[in-house]
């Protein structure tokens, strides 16, 4: 889920021009249309890939020279889940519903999200997949607070009845996301290219407007 923002970059993963200061720390933002920002950093004081996640919910993935920028980045992907479960429990209740609603009365808004969730995503998805050809096997809706959607190796497609608190467009979005991971597994160079041709351009405009939302 990584859209890299910074193109005008100093490295990149195979032809990585020879830096004139090896001593110096090269940073370098990332997009990520769940994460927000994540800041990575290529540093002559590291010892290995580590992340560092903030209270404020900063993420910082830093790595040693020797260690290419491809394989630091497949590392924060692997460490995704882990990165959002530490951020909810550094952040405490942040992602949760407004605190001043009784128990009872989020559990109302939640099955009445759920409600709705059922009715409209599996045959919004269906109209997707069938629109751009991309299947999928199998479609869960959980209540996920972390993430809109994921896509399991299988081409199992999670979506987060929270989806049902997004406009449609952004919906049709986070979904054609997931669809285009059943072809591509990774957010490579390809992916990306994949989801801005049936974004018709707006990958990037898409994501900034997505993350004007917070999960509630
Ligand atoms: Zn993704």
């Amino acid at each position: 889920m990584i859209g890299r923002s910074g193109r005008g970059g100093r490295s990149s993963g195979g032809g990585r021009q020879r830096v004139a200061t090896p001593r110096a720390t090269l940073v370098e933002v990332l997009e990520h249309p769940l994460l927000g920002e994540v800041t990575l950093a290529q540093s002559p004081r590291a010892r290995r890939i580590s992340i560092r996640v903030r209270a404020t919910g900063a993420v910082r993935l830093s790595y040693p020279y020797g260690v290419s920028r491809q394989r630091a980045v497949a590392f924060l992907e692997e460490k995704c889940a882990w990165i959002v479960a530490t951020r909810e429990r550094v952040a405490g209740r942040r992602a949760a519903l407004p605190p001043q609603l009784p128990p009872a009365e989020q559990k109302a808004r939640i099955e009445e999200l759920r409600r709705a969730a059922k009715a409209d995503l599996p045959p919004r998805i269906a109209a997707l997949s069938a629109a751009t050809g991309l299947s999928y096997a199998a479609l869960t809706i959980r209540a996920s607070r972390t993430r809109w959607g994921s896509c399991s190796g299988r081409n199992r497609i999670s979506l987060s009845l929270f989806l049902m608190t997004l406009p449609e467009h952004l919906r049709d979005f986070v979904i054609l996301h997931e669809l285009c991971h059943t072809v591509h597994h990774n957010h490579s160079p390809r992916f990306h290219a994949l989801l801005d041709r049936l974004t018709g351009g707006r990958e990037k405009e898409l994501n900034r407007e997505l993350r004007r939302y917070a999960v509630l």
